[in-house]
């Protein structure tokens, strides 16, 4: 049977807690590996490695961390195959899509090979007289990262370019049940010369995060997760007096309205609905349907969701694979009873299509007149269930996204220029798409929700990325002739 263990100071470091997690492929439902799970003494020792490589990382200068991360940039591109690979036999996801999630992590590491530009500091020469003053960003010190199943590889890699290239070292906690990929990321960033202790792995579950989450060495952390325990980092890591952004979960909506191609509008719909088996926090969840557009448009998407082929993710034609857990499967399609129960019409029913095997397999559902008091739409429910809300105008639908207690991402389908820029001008979310289903920002923009979507006030990767890994420092500074040097006690003032 196949290990999972640590990584610290660049190689495998096999666990000593006695305490392990099954991996399994979710197209067969079989175990195929053990992940170690971590003590709190095994995430002492990879925080500690971490800490003995920092003063000297942050040392190394700008040029030396450029082209290590080239190197890894290159690695990766290189492997990109393997890691595509390696993630989707233990998320399930289907290789095209496990492609996209690492072309997205390429996209994360290239921002971070511009570090010269980005940690730019400002000056201001003669700010008084004889007097410049300037400014820093510096490192932290050791930073963690802890990240959830559904992107194994592209949420680290969100995180740990960045952070190293300011100069940081990183501890990171990946998901238990998906942990391969990470594995696999740390090895190819020690293959591109990442001096040891720079990027540290501890595999484990709450007991090694909330070891992390009060520890004295580490400084800042980056959560990805479900709402609740994004909650639960944010004000335990807080509380301990660290920098935190915490992103949690979501229930993202796509309004159409009755002017939308309504063709586009359904390609769009199931794409982001049933992608990786709706298993995406930008997925869409829910469509607001406006006016007269809900007839065509639910008959469109159930068109197409007919022809979707489900299968193992290791098969080229499969476009849907499985859920991550057996546990999860049944949760999704006990949503699917509940939705059923309270009224809402199932147009397509997931729990009707059979499949060989043992794998954790679900077919996609459709649900029709959904109402906002049903707990398919009040639940975030992870899983290929999209529900179709009924609203009679433009206001109703805006309406239903502001009072939902989340704002991850949010779009628009129409062909009115007007009501688009006043949907992405009004909404709460973080992230808006006008005729685009899954508005996920470029490298070179900030990825974050609002409200129970991020806990924290700085946005991931990006600019934002760059500001959360560093602190500022501003330098004000004279070289004064000791001729006219004088004492004053008055408070420094310009002249
Ligand atoms: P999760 O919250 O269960 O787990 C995330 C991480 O927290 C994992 O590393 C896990 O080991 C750890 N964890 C789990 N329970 C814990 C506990 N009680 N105490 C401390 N740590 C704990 O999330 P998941 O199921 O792995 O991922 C799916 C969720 O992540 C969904 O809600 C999805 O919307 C969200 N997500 C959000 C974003 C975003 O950018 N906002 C991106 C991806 C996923």
């Amino acid at each position: 049977m196949n290990r999972i263990s640590h990584w610290v100071d660049n190689g495998v470091r096999p666990g000593v807690s006695g305490r392990s997690a099954p991996v399994h492929d979710p197209a067969t439902g079989e175990v195929s590996a053990h992940v170690d799970l971590a003590s709190t003494a095994e995430v002492d020792a990879a925080v500690s490695s971490a800490a003995e490589a920092a003063t000297e990382w942050r040392e190394t200068s700008i040029a030396a961390r450029t082209r290590l991360l080239f190197r890894f940039r290159e690695l990766v591109e290189a492997n990109r195959d393997e890691l595509a690979r390696r993630l989707s036999a233990e998320h399930g996801k289907v290789l095209s899509d496990a492609g996209g999630e690492v072309a997205r992590a390429l996209e994360n590491i290239e921002y971070a090979c511009g570090l010269a530009e980005l940690l730019k500091g400002g000056y201001s020469e003669q700010a008084s007289g004889g007097v410049d003053v300037y400014s820093l960003r510096q490192p932290l010190g050791v930073v963690a990262g802890i990240t959830p199943f559904n992107f194994p590889a592209m949420v680290p890699l969100w995180m740990i370019p960045n952070a190293v290239a300011c100069g940081n070292t990183f501890v990171l906690k990946p998901s238990e049940k998906d942990p391969s990929a990470p594995m696999f990321v740390a090895e190819l960033f020690a293959e591109a010369g990442f001096p040891p202790g720079v990027l540290n792995v501890v595999n484990g579950d709450a007991e090694a995060v909330n070891h992390l989450l009060t520890h004295p060495g580490i400084a800042a952390v980056s959560f990805v997760g479900s709402t609740p325990i994004a909650r639960h980092v944010y004000t335990t890591g807080t509380a301990a007096g660290k920098r935190v952004q915490a992103l949690g979960g979501a229930k993202n909506h796509m309004v159409v309205l009755p002017d939308a191609d309504v063709d586009l509008a359904a390609d769009a719909a199931v794409g982001a609905a049933y992608g990786s088996a709706g298993e995406r926090c930008m997925a869409v969840s829910v469509v607001v349907a406006v006016g007269d557009v809900g007839d065509a448009l639910v008959d469109a998407v159930a068109a197409r969701v007919d022809k979707l082929v489900i299968g193992p993710g290791s098969d080229p034609d499969s476009q849907m694979g499985p859920l991550i857990t057996r546990e999860h499967r049944d949760r999704v399609a006990g949503y699917v009873d509940a939705g059923e129960q309270a009224g809402a019409r199932v147009v397509v029913d997931g729990r009707q299509k059979r499949f060989d095997g043992d794998g954790f397999f679900l077919g996609v559902t459709l649900l029709d007149h959904v109402t906002a008091d049903m707990s398919v739409y009040t639940d975030e429910i992870f899983g290929p269930v999209l529900c179709v809300v009924r609203a009679e105008t433009y206001a109703e639908a805006v309406g239903l996204v502001e009072a939902n207690p989340w704002g991850n991402g949010a779009a628009i389908f129409t062909r009115d220029g007007g009501a688009a820029r006043r949907f992405q001008h009004e909404v709460s979310a973080g992230m808006v798409g006008v005729n685009v289903p899954i508005p996920v920002p470029v490298g070179y923009y900030s990825f974050g929700g609002w409200k129970d979507s991020l806990f924290g006030d700085t946005h991931m990767y990006g600019p934002e990325g760059i500001h959360f890994w560093t602190r500022g420092k501003v330098v004000t500074s004279r070289w004064p002739d000791p001729a006219t040097s004088s004492v004053d006690l008055g408070f420094p003032r310009n002249h």
